[in-house]
């Protein structure tokens, strides 16, 4: 089944800037595809389009069998943590859940679940404040999918951290997404991650949005 199909995607803004396109790709359900590109080519305005946080300027995109994609469908990842200062990790956590009056007892459980899972159980009560980067962006991982979303979009997630941080976030988005199923595209500039998470990368070139490459990687070692 296809998770995203995007057709001869563009991408103008105001000012002339030619920010992507045309693209055209599709992702299947449950595939991790990582998009690879220098700054500017606009790796992040095509993950916000399929975010359906803007429109594109031509083509069309399609997720799942929806043309909008639904609000619980997608988890998306920024470079900041963007973590609420106010409110402990299991609150963060949660704050999607309140956000969408859902507070049933499956998704209140799969708080927990979560925080459990990027290892941060002991921290549920916590505050952003005590926490190291890695931590916060491993909250950031189980905010994101808190809703159970079929779609997981992460921009350049991990490029503030330090070596030995990222390489565990690494490993540990991998375990999630073997352990959970979900459909991962994922934006770098490093060729090293790119290779070592997913299972497909697809090459945009500087100029602006062209694919210039795609490469199919083997399933990396369980
Ligand atoms: P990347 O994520 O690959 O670094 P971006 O998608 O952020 O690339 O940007 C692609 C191009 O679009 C760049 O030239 C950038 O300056 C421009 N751009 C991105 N967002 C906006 C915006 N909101 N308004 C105007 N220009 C933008
Ligand atoms: P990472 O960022 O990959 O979680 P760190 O090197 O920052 O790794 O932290 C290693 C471990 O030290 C963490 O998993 C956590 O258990 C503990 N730790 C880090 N920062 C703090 C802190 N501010 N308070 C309590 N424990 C911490």
């Amino acid at each position: 089944m296809t998770a995203i199909r995007c057709s001869e995607i563009r991408k103008v803004y105001p000012r002339g800037v030619d920010a992507l396109g045309p693209v055209s790709l599709t992702i299947d359900e449950g595939e991790f595809v990582s998009l690879l590109g220098p700054s500017g080519c606009g790796k992040s305005t095509l993950l916000r389009i399929i975010a359906g946080l803007e429109r594109p300027s031509a083509g069309e995109i399609v997720i799942g069998t929806r043309t909008r994609p639904s609000s619980g469908g997608i988890g998306f990842v920024f470079q900041e943590p963007t973590l609420m200062p106010w409110a402990s990790v299991r609150d963060n956590v949660r704050l999607p859940l309140r956000l969408t009056h859902d507070m049933s007892a499956a998704s209140l459980a799969r708080v927990d679940d979560l925080l459990a899972r990027v290892g941060l159980a002991e921290f549920a009560e916590a505050y952003p404040r005590e926490l190291s980067g890695g931590m916060k962006m491993r909250v950031s991982l189980a905010r994101a999918l808190v809703t159970d979303p079929d779609i997981l979009l992460l921009d350049e997630p991990f490029a503030a951290l330090d070596e030995i941080t990222r390489f565990r976030l690494n490993n540990d988005l991998l375990a999630l997404w073997r352990d959970l199923g979900k459909t991962v595209v994922f934006v770098t500039h490093s060729v090293f991650e790119s290779v070592f998470l997913s299972q497909r990368v697809v090459v945009l070139t500087a100029r602006p949005g062209q694919i210039s490459s795609e490469h199919r990687i083997d399933a990396p070692e369980p």
